[in-house]
């Protein structure tokens, strides 16, 4: 049995976060890895999608190069335009790079490339070695849920759509949320003819309806069909060799044809092997933790998706780092979703907040008066904010006795700019990137009017911002 200080299961952006932070404090950190270091978010999602989502981005400009006074863009954006090849080979490339940087990053670590089992509560063994160390952490991630229903195996997972190699003429999207999304997004732009089947009222549940429809209402222009209300009852391939996605449509049966089918129904948390017998408790959601992400193990850990509490790349990483014993304020975790046009979110929606009683207002503004949206003729979108209105006015104090004391006058909620933001949502350019801001001024507290009385460059995206904090 080999002793380490620190074992780290799995090397996605918690565990590598993990094991390079032990690492650079002295420790002798052992990191076990069954694929490639990176993890999902590297290999099969958050950086491999965003590469095609900017193809994406290119093909619709190239489309619209005439409205820009360049040139004639015949074909692009087409089907026959895209050389998926090429596409592949530029996003391998990308996801390469990243793990030669991930590698360097963990280079203090000593690596083993194997699936690690537990066969004790602080053991684990891989390919026959036991190894041990008075702190485990399990940072082993998540995979593709499917649905219960006839045919679901015909769909293919979001791992297998990274990877195809050419161009569906149409695909099937089953599932609104973030992941499926951002796939109707890239190939809707490509030229594949895109249909999403949506079980909730609205895509992108965790937005605001409202703000959630803005985004359907862009991809709709761009071609995008969308069911919504409609559960999936069965998938059947067609005499054309086509798949039939059948679902119900306001009480009656309805199907889309597709070439592809992507099954984007959310992901299930990974348990390696022996945890739950070595005493962790396996939750629904996924391996039960504390606030300290501690599981039943004492000095056993389980962060990122694997625990099901927030299955973000930066939330895993951020977990990586408390359990690590770095400060890190794990109340508001900002989410971007790449879709075109891009949209993010920070703290608490309009619908949470009512929900949760908390008195509030909401203020809005949009990009159409934004001279740098403009310039860029990417004026679709808003931004949404949810503010806490004033505390109710402290009693007025006692009296004086003397001189006589005029009478006080009414308690006036505090002005405007020194309340304070619950949340903001954002749909528009560079959503993701513009989200920084509000998201600081949650986490450290700050009135609205921090921002208000800082000086935003001209013209800028970030001045769009302003409108709504007023
Ligand atoms: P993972 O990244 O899943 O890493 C877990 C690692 O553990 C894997 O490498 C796995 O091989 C390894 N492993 C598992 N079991 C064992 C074992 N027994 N022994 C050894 N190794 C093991 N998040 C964002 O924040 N932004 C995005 O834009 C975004 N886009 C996404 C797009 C897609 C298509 C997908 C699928 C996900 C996306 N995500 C995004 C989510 C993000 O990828 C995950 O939240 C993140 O990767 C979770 O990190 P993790 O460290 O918990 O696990």
């Amino acid at each position: 049995m080999t002793s380490f200080d620190l074992i780290v299961i799995g090397a996605g952006p918690g565990g590598y976060e993990a094991a390079a932070l032990g690492s650079a404090r002295g420790e002798r950190v052992l990191l076990i890895e069954r694929d490639h270091l990176g993890g999902t978010c590297l290999n099969h999602g958050c950086i491999p999608t965003k590469t095609l989502c900017r193809t994406a981005q290119v093909a619709l400009d190239v489309a619209e190069a005439s409205r820009f006074g360049i040139g004639a863009a015949q074909g692009a954006g087409s089907a026959t335009a895209v050389d998926m090849p090429t596409v592949m080979a530029r996003k391998n490339a990308v996801v390469e790079q990243l793990r030669e940087a991930v590698a360097s990053v963990v280079s203090g670590c000593t690596l083993l490339k194997g699936e690690a089992r537990f066969t004790a509560p602080r053991v684990v063994e891989v390919d026959g070695e036991s190894y041990t160390a008075p702190r485990i952490i399990v940072a082993t991630g998540s995979q593709s849920a499917s649905l219960p229903v006839e045919g679901a195996h015909l769909a293919i997972t979001s791992t297998e759509l990274l990877n195809i190699s050419e161009l569906p003429e149409s695909l099937a999207v089953i599932g609104g949320g973030v992941i499926g999304m951002e796939f109707a997004s890239i190939f809707s732009a490509l030229g594949t003819r895109v249909s999403v089947i949506e079980y909730c009222k609205e895509i992108l549940p965790a937005f605001d309806k409202d703000v959630a429809k803005i985004v359907r209402t862009a991809m709709k222009k761009r071609g995008v069909e969308f069911h919504t209300s409609t559960p999936v009852t069965g998938i059947r391939t067609t005499p054309s060799g086509l798949l039939r996605v059948e679902f119900e449509e306001k009480g009656r049966p309805a199907f889309v044809e597709a070439q592809t089918v992507l099954m984007a129904v959310g992901r299930r948390p990974v348990v390696p092997e022996g945890l739950a017998e070595a005493g962790a408790v396996i939750g629904k959601r996924g391996i039960e933790v504390d606030g300290d992400f501690q599981t039943a193990i004492p000095g056993v850990y389980a962060i990122g998706d694997c625990n099901g509490l927030c299955q973000l790349a930066h939330a895993a990483s951020a977990q990586a780092a408390h359990v690590m014993g770095h400060p890190i304020d794990l109340a508001t975790i900002p989410a971007a979703v790449f879709t075109i046009p891009e949209c993010a979110m920070v703290g608490l929606t309009e619908t949470a907040a009512t929900a949760s009683g908390i008195p509030h207002r909401t203020a809005r503004s949009s990009f159409r008066s934004n001279g740098k949206a403009l310039a860029m003729a990417e004026t679709d979108g808003t931004i949404k904010s949810v503010i806490a209105t004033a505390p109710p006015a402290s009693p007025a104090p006692p009296a004086s006795p003397s001189p006589p004391a005029s009478p006080s006058p009414p308690a006036s909620p505090a002005p405007p700019s020194e309340e304070k933001l619950l949340g903001l949502q954002i749909v528009g350019p560079h959503a993701a990137d513009l989200i920084m801001a509000p998201t600081l001024l949650i986490t450290a507290g700050l009135p609205l009017s921090a921002l208000l009385r800082t000086i935003h460059p001209h013209p800028t995206l970030s001045e769009a911002l302003l409108p709504a904090l007023r």
